[in-house]
């Protein structure tokens, strides 16, 4: 890649410039789905194709994550005979921008460790669409509510194409990726530099559990106790999470001949009833309290202890915003940490 340059460009050159860029991609962003929302006109922000800059909207934290562009929430694998199959093909024909923050680009690196590191496993439907994709970076020039990406350390990322920094009728634009110089030919430079938020409001200490014995401790703390009421197990923390990835697979079978269908896979979550039932009913979390441990171990202790990349969190603070019964995760981290420091306390670590 060659050193960056910067361009001021007003509201109808950036049309101009989507216009352009539409010949080979498509562009996703947040948008705004008015009264979409989950309470009577509340609006929703999700991410979906859009053609001006006026379509995205940058003002507020997206609703729900990138993660949906990359695995849709239910999408067909492959179609089935007796005797054979065939992978679905993909839609997606033209290469992808997707317009994301810091801590979603982020957050998309944690995706691509589940969906292509696993086991030296790469999955063939993640990686079709994900070899397609380019991020243009949203800078973040105020925190949301309940942000905390400077305690995990995804508030800065290099892994863009292009950088925007929005104005509301302009937007100095940071190109990286010498791809996409020549949209740029003859357009006003700036001196402009796209920045990274240093500091959040909430300030999070994420704990740290070092071993597999801490782990299996913890999992015996009465701190789980109070979930058992207050988490219904509905799931809207994970759905809306960055970096949950848990799927279910399905087959479904055409009515008029049983031999023939086609399998999807379809978002689902360690937070609802069924998601760990085997054959024979039997299910390792019955208890909601069980349900909501599991996630918080998993953020915390799992993923690290398989990837070795830190926690799978990226402060994005979208769960606690989700959820119904107003179960703080940032609360949760505080009294998991209190919870450590008891253990290691007794053990006279
Ligand atoms: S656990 Fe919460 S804060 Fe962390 S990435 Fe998921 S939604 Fe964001
Ligand atoms: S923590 Fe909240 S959002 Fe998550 S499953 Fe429980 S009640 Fe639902």
């Amino acid at each position: 890649m060659a050193t960056s340059k910067t361009y001021l460009l007003e509201k109808e050159e950036i049309n101009e410039l989507f216009t352009n860029l539409e010949k080979q991609y498509v562009l996703y962003a947040p948008v705004k789905i008015s009264a979409g929302g989950r309470y009577q006109e509340q609006d929703s922000i999700m991410y979906k194709p859009i053609h001006t800059y006026q379509d995205i909207e940058f003002n507020e934290r997206s609703t729900y994550s990138a993660k949906e562009v990359l695995t849709p929430i239910t999408q067909t694998l492959f179609y089935f005979t007796d005797d054979e199959f065939t992978e679905a093909k993909l839609k997606q024909k033209k290469n992808i921008i997707i317009f994301a923050r810091s801590c979603d680009i982020n957050a998309i690196k944690i995706q691509d460790q589940i969906y292509l590191e696993n086991g030296n496993i790469e999955d063939f439907f993640y990686k079709r669409v994900r070899n397609k994709v380019k991020f243009a970076l949203m800078e973040c020039s105020k925190e949301f509510d309940g942000c905390f990406c400077c305690s995990v350390g995804s508030n800065k990322t290099d892994h863009y194409s292009i950088a925007f920094s929005f104005e509301k009728e302009k937007a100095h634009i940071e190109v990286k990726d010498e791809t996409f110089d020549h949209y740029f030919n003859s357009k006003k430079t700036s001196h402009y530099q796209i920045s990274f938020p240093t500091e959040n409001k909430l300030k999070v200490n994420f704990p740290v559990i070092e071993n597999i014995d801490l782990a299996n401790q913890l999992k015996k703390h009465p701190m789980w106790d109070e979930f058992e009421n207050r988490c219904i197990a509905c799931g809207a923390c994970t759905i809306a999470c960055s970096t949950c990835s848990c799927f279910e697979t399905t087959d479904i079978v055409y009515t008029e001949n049983p031999h023939i269908g086609e399998r999807r896979r379809t978002y689902s979550s360690c937070m609802i009833n069924g998601f760990d039932e085997m054959a024979g009913g039997n299910c390792f979390r019955k208890k909601n309290s069980e349900k909501y441990r599991y996630k918080i171990l998993h953020k915390v202790y799992g993923h690290n202890a398989r990837f070795q990349t830190g926690p799978m969190c990226v402060g994005c603070g979208r769960c606690s915003a989700r959820c119904p019964q107003l179960i703080s995760y940032p609360e949760t981290l505080k009294k998991l940490c209190h919870a450590i420091k008891e253990i290691k306390q007794k053990k006279g670590v």
